[in-house]
Parts: C-alpha cells; sequence; structure tokens
C-alpha cells in the first residue's frame, strides 16, 4: 500500500513527536514512524530510568504544543537551584574552604519561578505521542521501521518493514544518534568518543523532595544528584549519574544493588541524601557527534540524529526541541509562500540557524570536559579561579544560566568567543 504525505518523521522521540504535534497543528499531512509505540504511564511504577532536565524554553515550547499540561499531569519535579563545585583534592584544597570552588545558580536571582523541571523521558515521550496522534493531521505507524529510503529530487518515500510505502514531500532523520536515515541519506557524521561513560542510577533516598540539582566534578567525571517526585513514606526517588572509565562502570555494574548503594554513599559528595535502595542501573558511551549536513535534498535531520553531545549539563533533548521549532518556523513559511517543503533556500536556513548554535553548546560541554577531567595543577587553579570568578560576577554567571535555561538565545560574549576559539569549532 502506498499513502502520501507532507512530511514523513522517522522517530518519535521526544524531538520527532513534538515535531510531529507542531505539524499537525499548522495543518500538514504527517506520517510518524516508531519502532516502539511509548508505554502508557502508570503513577505505581517506579520512575523511568532515563530522566531529562527540561529547561524553561523548552516547557515554553512543550506548552505552545499543548503537551505541557499533560507531562504536569503525569510526572515533573522542579528545581529552582543548580549548584556545581570541583571535588579534586590538592594540596592547597585543604587549606581553602570547599565553597569557594562552588557556584550556586538560583531561580530568584534570575528573577524566575524556576530553573527548570526534571522529566523522564518515558513521559514526555507519552505525551508526545498522545499529542500528535490526536492531531488530525497525523498518522501514527508504531511497531514500524524502515528498510529503504529513496531521496529524489522530485520527490521522496521511505519503504517500512510490512512492504507499506510512505510518499513524502519531506523525510525527517529524527531517529537518533544511530539514525538509519541519515545513513540511508548518506549523510556522514564527524564523532568523537569520550574516554568516559555515563552511569545512570533510579534511587530512593529518606527525606523530602529536594529542589536542587547538583554536580560535583571529579578529575574522573562528574558526580550529580537529579530530584525526582516523592515515593512511599518519607522517601523520594532520585537520579544519579556517575561518570567514569568503562572499567569502573563496568566494575561498579556487576556489584549487587546493596554493594552498589554502599560505593555510592562512599564516593558521591556529602551532599548525597542517606539513600535507602537502588532500584535500576544503566549505563551510557557518551560521545560528541555532528553531521556533517543536516540536509540533502529531500531529507532533513533533527535531534539526536544530527547531533549527540556530552551530557554533562543536560541539554541534548533542549537542542533538539529547538531544531524542531526552527524547523516548523521554516515549513510554516514554505507552506505560506506556496513554494515545495524540500525547498533548498529554507531547509539552508534551518541548518544555517541551529548549526552553529549547536556547535556552541558542543564545544562549551567539550571545554567543561576537558578541564574538569584533569588532574594536573595549573587546570585545578584554573578551574578554581573560573568558579570564583564566576561567584564574583552575578550578571555574567546569571546570563549563563539565561542560555541554559533556553530564555536568551545567545551565550554572553566572553563564554561565546571562548567557545568560538576552541580548536576544531570551524570543522564541526
Ligand atoms: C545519560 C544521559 C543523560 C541525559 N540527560 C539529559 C538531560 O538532562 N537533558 C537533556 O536535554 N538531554 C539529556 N540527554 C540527551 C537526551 O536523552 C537526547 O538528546 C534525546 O533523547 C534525543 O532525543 P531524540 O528524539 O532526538 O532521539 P531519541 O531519544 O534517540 O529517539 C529516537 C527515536 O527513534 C526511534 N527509532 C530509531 N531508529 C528507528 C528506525 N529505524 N525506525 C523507526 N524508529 C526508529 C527510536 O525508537 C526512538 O523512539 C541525556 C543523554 C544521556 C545518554
Amino acid at each position: 500500500m502506498t499513502q502520501a504525505f507532507d512530511v514523513v518523521i522517522v522517530g518519535a522521540g521526544m524531538v520527532g513527536a513534538a515535531l510531529a504535534t507542531g505539524l499537525g497543528r499548522s495543518g500538514f499531512k504527517v506520517a510518524l514512524i516508531d519502532q516502539a509505540e511509548p508505554a502508557t504511564f502508570d503513577a505505581d511504577l517506579p520512575p523511568d530510568i532515563r530522566v531529562s532536565a527540561i529547561s524553561a524554553g523548552s516547557e515554553r515550547y512543550l506548552a505552545e504544543l499543548g503537551a505541557w499540561p499533560a507531562i504536569k499531569a503525569m510526572r515533573t519535579t522542579v528545581y529552582t537551584r543548580l549548584a556545581v563545585w570541583d571535588e579534586t583534592r590538592h594540596p592547597l584544597s585543604n587549606l581553602l574552604p570547599r565553597k569557594l570552588a562552588e557556584v550556586t545558580f538560583d531561580a530568584c536571582a534570575l528573577g524566575a519561578s524556576h530553573l527548570g523541571h526534571i522529566v523522564e523521558n518515558a513521559v514526555t515521550q507519552r505525551a508526545l505521542w498522545n499529542s500528535a496522534s490526536s492531531e488530525p493531521g497525523v498518522t501514527c505507524f508504531p511497531g514500524r521501521t524502515l528498510t529503504a529510503l529513496d531521496n529524489g529530487a522530485e520527490a521522496a518515500q521511505v519503504t517500512l518493514d510490512n512492504h507499506d510505502i510512505l510518499d513524502g514531500r519531506l523525510i525527517v532523520g529524527a531517529d537518533g544518534g544511530n539514525s538509519g536515515v541519515r545513513a540511508l541519506a548518506g549523510i556522514g557524521v564527524r564523532r568523537d568518543q569520550y574516554q568516559q561513560q555515563a552511569m545512570v542510577i533510579s534511587a530512593r533516598y529518606r527525606g523530602p523532595v529536594k529542589d536542587i540539582t547538583w554536580q560535583g566534578f571529579y578529575p574522573s567525571g562528574p558526580r550529580a544528584f537529579l530530584p525526582l517526585h516523592s515515593a512511599d513514606g518519607d522517601q523520594c526517588w532520585a537520579s544519579l549519574v556517575w561518570y567514569d572509565s568503562p572499567d569502573t562502570l563496568a566494575r561498579l555494574k556487576a556489584l549487587s544493588n546493596e554493594q552498589l548503594l554502599q560505593e555510592i554513599t562512599r564516593a558521591f559528595p556529602q551532599e548525597l541524601p542517606p539513600l535507602t535502595h537502588i532500584e535500576a542501573k544503566a549505563s551510557f558511551p557518551i560521545a560528541r557527534q555532528h553531521a556533517k549536513r543536516y540536509v540533502n535534498q529531500r531529507v532533513v535531520l533533527v535531534g539526536d540524529a544530527a547531533h549527540t553531545i556530552n551530557p554533562l549539563a543536560g541539554q541534548g533533548v533542549n537542542l533538539g526541541f529547538q531544531d524542531a521549532r526552527c524547523l516548523q518556523t521554516q515549513l510554516r513559511e514554505a507552506q505560506r509562500a506556496g513554494k515545495d517543503l524540500a525547498d533548498p533556500g529554507l531547509l539552508a536556513a534551518y541548518e544555517h540557524q541551529r548549526r552553529p548554535a549547536n556547535r556552541r553548546m558542543m564545544l562549551a560541554m567539550d571545554l567543561f570536559y576537558h578541564l574538569f577531567s584533569n588532574r594536573t595543577p595549573p587546570l585545578h587553579l584554573l578551574r578554581n579561579l573560573g568558579l570564583g570568578a564566576a561567584r564574583a560576577m552575578p550578571f555574567a554567571r546569571n546570563q549563563v544560566a539565561r542560555y541554559a535555561m533556553g530564555i536568551d538565545d545567545e551565550l554572553p560574549p566572553l563564554a561565546s568567543q571562548i567557545a568560538r576559539r576552541r580548536p576544531g569549532f570551524k570543522t564541526l
């Protein structure tokens, strides 16, 4: 069977499903394909192991799409403060109070009610799947993968694993870091594997729901705490992230949950509330990856299919939402002007806006990674001077926070210049 659409989106992760909702609401005829339908939300089940810090800017976008109330109604945890500090021990560090090397961002100082929400990926995906499928113009194809892509100058089509053929004026690859659409469209990537991997742990602790998310930087990688909702009794859920070498994480993964709990209690900063239980753990390789181009004829990439970044500042899906919003704007413009949806000028405008913004964030994360994953005394001093300067310059610090929250589109000039001067900025 062959069906015709304006836009065929492969991948109904958070980014693909958001784009489908936005295009459906603008009157486009959209196909949304995913190998699996997101699970139905069940408030009695433990949290999804994958959670994301959703910025205030992304929250606004999700509200525009009509999905935010459904996300809130399922489960979210607000945070109003974010703290980072250096945990590297050095002879001089014993002479200084640790708080000197700590920076805290506070919503109050930014004139905002909150900095963001921690949301389980499964919650966001489910809400967006529901919002996309309730749009009359959107047809969902759950449980389907694509087996072929024909990317012609005049038309494009994908073949599904049940031999259905979907024609589209535009095909969107929203199928994540290992994008099949990207490969089938012949778009290459530049990829750098970091030395570290990330282990995510779902745990319960004794105490009230926290409104702070924090990250202590060790030379072997950061250790982070993300607050989640309340559990039974006087306990709450949290998501912990432990970045370390693949060998260390393999050793930790082999431990029983009880042994791991002991290790975490020993290794995490003293700010960690008392853990009572570990529910689940999973590790993820982390890589910086950027598609060499976002567009090839009638194929365009969004989200992780176009770029993956070091998750240490939790920005990946927030960048993906910005891609989706930008592409939506270009396609609405094409519709208004009666242009082809694959009009080269409009798709070039999408790439022109999104590539430098994604590259800046990618390199800012790289800067953090290299500065903090290092034991040499000069770098230790430099990062502590940096944290001290950030403490002493609330204006600059708040501007960086506004950028990370998605309130401002640009980094402050100095930070932006540093990111641009990183080797490889132009080629990435
Ligand atoms: C440890 C860790 C922590 C993170 N924390 C944060 C955070 O706090 N904040 C943040 O913003 N980001 C965070 N990220 C990044 C974030 O998870 C990703 O950027 C985000 O999930 C990308 O969304 P996406 O929709 O582009 O891709 P994905 O989430 O990868 O979705 C791709 C979809 O495509 C489908 N698919 C794939 N192949 C096919 C196919 N052939 N046919 C059909 N369907 C297909 C998949 O089933 C999936 O549903 C984190 C990442 C990691 C690893």
